[in-house]
């Protein structure tokens, strides 16, 4: 989608934004957009991504449909949070200083008073979080050290692998899983733990990365069948954990799939979400939604916000596997997709939230 700057605020209403924010600094070189999408279930929050977009509006598509994405995936799994992301536009590698462009952009963050809650994302990590929480106290992900989360994707696989559990039991009645076949793609930070709880009970485990090293890892921990990265879509499995990279469920894929169930960390598994969502369903195939499943690093950061305790963080995850069956339900018996029944609880919880506010 390309936005001249007369659609932008038409766009803007369409996707029931609140909010967009642009900053700039020409001394540290910032060129910032936050966008607030939905604070009705409370403040905005979501992390900041650091990219070098090819154009402006491509950066502003992005901030508009990650914000959003933020609210349906904080509503789904029941933080009191809204819905809010950041752009920041340039290449960070070529940064001349990290601490003079992350101040500055922790100023603006915190001129808006705590209705945007930031975090890291792809592009920055938790010490640029350290940087920012010097200007503003809106802030999470950060390191252990300073009281904050540290790294959300122990609770992030959790997460996945309950929605993975739900999502065998919504299928065979029962969520053992021993024997089960799960292909991961992707051994990387969540999908390094996920494989661990898999292991633990009793599933066959297949794997595959493009890193040597990453395999490696596995393999020294656990008797795994190593899966070349091409062969990850066509290979025999009862679930499919896509842990990699988004957009890995598209006209080309779904063919070659021979699994029952889909259920991984990856964000935006459907390249597109209605007609691969639809070719899934199609297809007999389970798809337990990506932005429900991979909440527990959102759900680290909520917690973070309370006075972070990881047990907490951990049993609030556990709402995934409860909030995976309503969505399978609602989807079969309303005729949906799972996503777009997964759309239509996040969409309840913040409508009725609403009307409460509205009487208050
Ligand atoms: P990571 O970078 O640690 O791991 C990704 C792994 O995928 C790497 O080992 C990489 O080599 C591998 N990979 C890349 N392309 C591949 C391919 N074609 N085939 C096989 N392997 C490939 O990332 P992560 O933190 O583990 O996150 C994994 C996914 O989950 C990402 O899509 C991320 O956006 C999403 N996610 C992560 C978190 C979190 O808490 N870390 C939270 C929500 C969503």
């Amino acid at each position: 989608m390309q936005l001249t700057n007369g659609e932008l605020i038409n766009t803007m209403m369409d996707m029931d934004h609140e909010q967009l924010v642009f900053c700039t600094d020409k001394e540290s070189g910032l060129k910032a957009i936050i966008a607030i999408h939905n604070t009705v279930l409370g403040p905005s929050l979501g992390g900041t991504r650091f990219w070098n977009y090819t154009n402006e509006s491509d950066a502003i598509v992005d901030v508009l449909r990650l914000s959003r994405g933020m609210t349906y995936k904080s509503s789904l799994c029941g933080n009191n949070l809204g819905g809010g992301k950041a752009v920041i536009i340039g290449d960070s590698r070529a940064l001349k200083s990290r601490e003079h462009l992350f101040r500055n952009y922790g100023r603006f963050v915190n001129s808006l008073s705590g209705r945007y809650i930031t975090a890291e994302d792809v592009g920055t990590s938790t010490s640029d979080m350290e940087l920012i929480a010097n200007e503003t106290k809106y802030v999470a992900g950060l390191p252990e050290s300073m009281g904050g989360g540290g790294d959300p994707s122990p609770v992030t696989a959790y997460g996945v692998f309950l929605g993975l559990k739900a999502s065998v039991k919504y299928v065979t009645g029962s969520d053992d899983l021993q024997g089960k076949k799960v292909m991961v793609q992707g051994t990387g930070n969540v999908g390094g733990h996920l494989i661990d709880h898999l292991m633990n009970e009793g599933a066959t485990v297949m794997i595959s990365d493009i890193y040597e090293d990453r395999i490696k890892r596995i393999t020294a921990k656990h008797k795994v069948e190593v899966v070349p990265p091409d062969q990850v879509y066509s290979v025999q499995a009862d679930i499919y954990a896509p842990c990699a990279l988004g957009a890995t469920l598209n006209d080309d894929t779904i063919p070659q799939l021979k699994c029952n169930i889909i259920a991984g960390a990856a964000n935006n598994q459907l390249k597109d979400e209605v007609k691969h969502g639809q070719a899934l369903r199609e297809k007999g195939i389970l798809y337990a939604p990506d932005y429900l499943i991979n909440a527990g690093g959102v759900i680290n950061c909520y917690i973070e916000l309370e006075g972070y305790n990881r047990e907490r963080a951990m049993k609030q995850a556990e709402v995934i596997y409860d909030r995976a069956l309503e969505i399978f339900e609602l989807a079969a018996k309303e005729n949906l997709t799972t996503q777009q029944a997964a759309n239509q609880l996040a969409e309840k919880r913040i409508r009725a939230m609403a009307k409460l506010n509205a009487r208050m």
